[in-house]
């Protein structure tokens, strides 16, 4: 055990299991507990590894809290702490950043053996702009929060990655298509490194009825083409956007007013389209 403890956040794979590094081998040799997610995920993990099984420390969306005592203690003692999940990088959209912010403010090093990540992997097959891009994880399942979200996701400039289960990809790019406009571009990519890997490009709508035909199995991320510059804005997109926010309960003055701000474009622009809907 060395001196001073260190906690590593390791990458793993988000399905091949070749997609596994050295450095992420040579990480979980060498930690004294390793933090999973699941322990038959890391037992599987360890034999793909060719390591034997190291002692593990479950910390899921549940318990992370409750085991960043039992983390601290560990690294006080001067263990080496491997931080993973069940796939990709512990922290997206998975537990770890709890145990990363209470190691880092004790003052203990922490590293990290990069690896794949779904949201990454998805944007860089997509064909959309990588330049900016925002990471939203899973969209809030439904209510207020739900929309909210989607109405300010409406004006985003930058391309937008979102994580979705299989039996919610369809009702999500539906509420997409409502809320961005059934015209803009969408990437569709389905199990990615995987045997059925695929990634299918097009507009909106079109990919609705896609996920309507074809029942959506396996992992997906959504990658979303970005708002158009302002002055770009059709008056199509104007008028989803007005539509929505009346539908949503606000009064058309207050809804010409945020169109107008999120688009960038002149009120009475917006004014005279929401007079004709
Ligand atoms: N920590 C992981 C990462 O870095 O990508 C994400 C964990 S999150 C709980 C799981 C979600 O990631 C899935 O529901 C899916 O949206 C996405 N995902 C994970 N693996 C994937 C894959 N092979 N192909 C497509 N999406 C994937």
């Amino acid at each position: 055990m060395s001196s001073a403890g260190v906690l590593v956040v390791v990458g793993t794979p988000i399905g091949n299991l070749d997609d596994l590094t050295p450095r992420a081998v040579e990480a979980l040799a060498g930690a004294d507990l390793v933090v999973c997610e699941d322990t038959r995920r890391a037992l599987k993990l360890f034999s793909a590894a060719g390591v034997p099984p190291r002692p593990m420390l479950v910390a899921n969306d549940h318990t992370e809290a409750g085991q960043v005592t039992k983390v601290l203690e560990r690294l006080r003692a001067g263990a080496t702490v491997a931080l993973t999940s069940d796939a990709g990088l512990p922290g997206i959209s998975d537990p770890g950043e709890r145990l990363v912010r209470a190691a880092a403010s004790e003052g203990f090093e922490v590293r990290v053996v990069p690896g794949p990540s779904a949201a990454l992997a998805a944007l860089v097959v997509s064909g959309m702009a990588t330049g900016r891009f925002v990471f939203e994880g899973f969209l809030p399942r439904r209510g207020s929060g739900r929309d909210e979200r989607l109405t300010a996701l409406a004006g985003e400039r930058r391309t937008i990655v979102l994580y979705e289960a299989p039996h919610r990809v369809s009702r999500t790019l539906s509420d997409l298509a409502s809320a961005l406009g059934p015209r803009r571009r969408v990437a569709v990519c389905r199990e990615l490194t995987k045997l059925h890997e695929e990634t299918w490009r097009g507009a909106l709508e079109d990919a609705v009825r896609r996920s309507e035909e074809v029942e959506p199995r396996g992992e997906y991320v959504i990658v979303v083409d970005g708002a158009p510059a302002p002055a770009d804005a059709t008056d199509d997109e104007l008028s989803v956007a007005l539509h929505r926010l009346r539908a949503d309960g606000l009064s058309t003055r207050d809804a010409v007013a945020e169109v107008a701000s999120v688009y960038g474009v002149p009120r009475r622009r917006v004014y005279d389209l929401a007079t004709r809907q």
